[in-house]
């Protein structure tokens, strides 16, 4: 390990080319090793990394801005939402998140994603300054700096290329891994909540409490039929869904250019899997009249780093992962 990592301001990628073994030894190593101070940092840390895995520009970095503001949603859903703050008590994070609550008299059962914009952003500020402290640096150690790279003055953070493809290959059971370490630790830290009760809340402390800002914009600016069966959402009475192309509990994430309209039939029907092939070029040619539309590249920032290319891998990263019964509307 590389001692008062957590210290450093700059940290270089050490190994560039790394096999598949060497990257799952040093997960292992990560999710089991019991580091005494802020315990639980490198999971939301590593939640956080597979959040954005999508979210990467052609140079494999993505922000401190985008990697705090998954951060800070995850904690404060874990924090603040669910009051699990026990294990992780005093630590600056908490503290962080416990004094904006505070100030702004926010309603305990408020998700992350329904605060005020300024308020989330606020929060993602202060994070984003306890991860520089306490987080990028700490990880960075874990990992013997073979993971990323990062750098406090730039404000970006690069992903090992290697990593990079792993993680997006082993996706699904990296999620499951790190939810399922880090409601363990949360447990050890805790009296009482049992383990099942704390994995059900971690695995849902990165997801939305809703998708309506989507639905509106895809509405505005696209879809006046269901993306799949094609009916359309005008007729009275007929209510629209929003659903993810790439199944949520994939991707893990909410990126519009994964989101489609749909009919309730269609969205209940497909659930949790993925549509048929030929919906893929669908999505690709819609995304592309997306990143078409100034204004709206503007408005969804993450439009910006979108590219064709990200969306057929994730499709096939996908069915790699385990998602091969294909759904075919009715
Ligand atoms: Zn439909």
């Amino acid at each position: 390990m590389l001692e008062m990592s957590h210290k450093l301001r700059v940290g270089e990628l050490r190994a560039l080319y790394l096999t598949e073994e060497e990257i799952w030894r040093t997960f292992t190593i990560v999710l089991t090793t019991k580091s005494k101070k802020s315990a639980t940092y490198k999971f939301g840390l590593l939640k956080a990394m597979i959040e954005n895995l999508y979210q990467v520009d052609e140079e494999a970095e993505v922000t401190y801005d985008q990697l705090a503001y998954s951060f800070t949603k995850i904690y404060w859903n874990l924090v603040i939402h669910h009051e699990l703050e026990q294990g992780t008590r005093g630590s600056a994070v908490v503290n962080q998140l416990n004094d904006i609550y505070h100030s702004y008299n926010i309603p305990q059962e408020m998700p992350f994603d329904k605060l005020d914009t300024t308020i989330q952003l606020a929060a993602t500020r202060r994070i984003k300054a306890v991860m520089k402290t306490n987080v990028f640096g700490a990880l960075y150690g874990d990992t013997q700096g073979a993971f990323y790279a990062f750098d406090h003055k730039t404000e970006q953070f690069k992903y090992n290329g290697a990593v990079l493809t792993f993680m997006r290959k082993y996706q699904r059971l990296l999620i499951d891994l790190v939810n399922h370490h880090m409601a363990k630790m949360i447990e050890q830290l805790n009296e009482g909540p049992h383990i099942q009760y704390l994995l059900n809340k971690v695995e849902s402390i990165a997801k939305r409490s809703t998708l309506k800002p989507f639905e509106k914009v895809l509405l505005h600016y696209f879809e006046d039929n269901c993306f799949y069966c094609g009916k359309s959402l005008h007729k009275t009475n007929m209510q629209t869904h929003v659903d993810h192309f790439i199944p949520w509990s994939f991707v893990q994430s909410d990126h519009i250019w994964n989101l489609v309209i749909t009919c309730s039939a269609c969205n209940t029907s497909k659930n949790d899997k993925l549509a048929v092939r030929s919906y893929l070029d669908e999505v690709v040619d819609r995304n592309e009249r997306m990143i078409n539309q100034p204004e709206l590249v503007q408005q969804e920032s993450e439009l910006a780093t979108y590219k064709k290319e990200k969306m057929i891998h994730l499709y096939d990263y996908s069915i790699q992962n385990g998602y091969e019964d294909i759904w075919v509307p009715r």
